[in-house]
């Protein structure tokens, strides 16, 4: 373990300009020097192109799209229309000419869209679908009330839960290779695990299912962190939230390959988008593609294994999930003797913000969830260990 920290302390001094000049962009964050963020999984921050592009567009150029000829509605229309081409290049969309992009209002809103819109019109009687129950509620309740719906409908279909393993965090690709019949219809998956923290193992699943199974993804805890690449995860559908991607809240987007029979149109409706939403995910977007996504995604996985190393040597953290995935920007734990709750109003006190409750994990006492960002140093994760090596 020394030796792979000592390893991982090399590449971090390496990024370590660089780091810092991204970090000096995130206003809150460079002016709350004694504070320490580290619940990025949550809600990440805004850099200040982000503030900056959102001030510009309202004071210059605000208005409906689609309606008006004028210079104004006209803009806003064309940059909606680029913003959905830039999530494509973002996404890594090796054919964006036939593939489309909605937005909608964050990767809930994303997830049930594509349950609801698209696949609750496709399934028929004994038809089987594929799931993860032990993922985020956002991607399982819509698939069960795709089931509901159906089942009022006199259409019964069958819920499988992706099966994941109870140790390891990691999806069991055994039992679900023995799930797979030629009823099965359809496999939502995430890409990153929110409580684990370890990458779920698409392209895996991909090779499980075959070609002809459409995957519903959900990066809400990938995008804006690691490069993606449509190409290489050989999914259908990919969800993302823009308020964890560095835009402001209220805004995501569902990208979908070839649109699969009738145009997808995600929410079903067309009304008012979230305009500003949408020009703060294009700012938010560009500036992280600026800033070098391989890298983003290298400092927080090295900053990530330092924690979870360091949280390791204290004889009251027992670490949660993702043996043997590889671990990428969440470390989960529980506390021995401490319940969660108790323990993050002690890192509250100690000025560390992170998520602590009963919700996150059904360990006893609860579990305590730190999650990495670009603007984390290796100092903010020391202060983290230091609070907990004295309490
Ligand atoms: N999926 C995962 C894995 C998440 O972590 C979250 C949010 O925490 C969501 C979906 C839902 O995202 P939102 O609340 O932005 O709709």
């Amino acid at each position: 373990t020394t030796l792979a920290l000592d390893m991982i302390d090399d590449a971090v001094e390496r990024l370590r300009d660089w780091q810092g000049a991204l970090r000096e962009q995130f206003p809150i964050i460079a002016s709350n020097p004694h504070l320490a963020y580290l619940d990025s999984a949550a809600t990440t921050q805004k850099p200040q192109a982000v503030l900056d592009t959102v001030t510009h567009y309202l004071t210059t150029s605000n208005a409906n799209t689609g309606r008006g000829g004028y210079p104004w509605a006209n803009s806003t229309t064309v940059r909606l229309e680029q913003a959905a081409e830039l999530v494509k290049g973002f996404l890594g969309d090796p054919r964006p000419e036939s593939s489309t992009v909605e937005f909608v209002s964050g990767a809930s809103q994303g997830l049930r869209a594509v349950a609801m819109d698209w696949l609750a019109d496709r399934l028929a009687d004994g038809d089987e679908i594929i799931v993860p129950f032990a993922d985020h509620k956002a991607n399982l309740e819509p698939w069960l009330e795709v089931r509901g719906r159906l089942l009022r409908r006199g259409t019964r279909i069958t819920v499988h839960p992706l099966p994941v393993e109870e140790e390891s965090g990691d999806y069991d690709y055994d039992a679900l290779a023995a799930l797979v019949n030629d009823r099965t219809r359809f496999a939502a998956v995430t890409h990153v695990h929110h409580v684990y923290g370890g990458d779920m193992g698409v392209a895996r699943i991909r090779s499980i299912l075959g070609p002809d199974i459409p995957i519903c993804l959900d990066a809400a805890q990938s995008a804006g962190r690691m490069p993606l690449s449509m190409a290489e995860l050989d999914v259908d559908f990919a969800v993302f939230s823009g308020h964890k991607t560095m835009a402001l809240p209220g805004v995501g987007a569902v990208w979908a390959r070839n649109r699969r029979g009738p145009e997808f149109v995600a929410g079903g409706w067309r009304g008012t988008p979230n305009t500003t939403g949408i020009v703060s995910l294009e700012a938010a977007l560009n500036w992280l593609s600026a800033a070098g996504l391989p890298d983003v995604h290298r400092w927080t996985v090295m900053l990530a294994a330092r924690l979870a190393g360091r949280l390791a040597e204290l004889g009251d953290v027992e670490l949660l999930g993702c043996r043997q995935c590889p671990r990428e920007n969440i470390v989960t734990f529980r506390h021995r003797r401490l319940h969660a709750g108790e323990l993050g109003s002690i890192l509250a006190a100690n000025g560390i913000m992170v998520r602590a409750d009963e919700q996150l994990h059904p360990s006893p006492g609860g579990a305590v969830r730190v999650s990495l960002h670009i603007y984390n140093t290796p100092e903010e994760v020391e202060r983290l260990v230091a609070v907990l090596g004295r309490t």
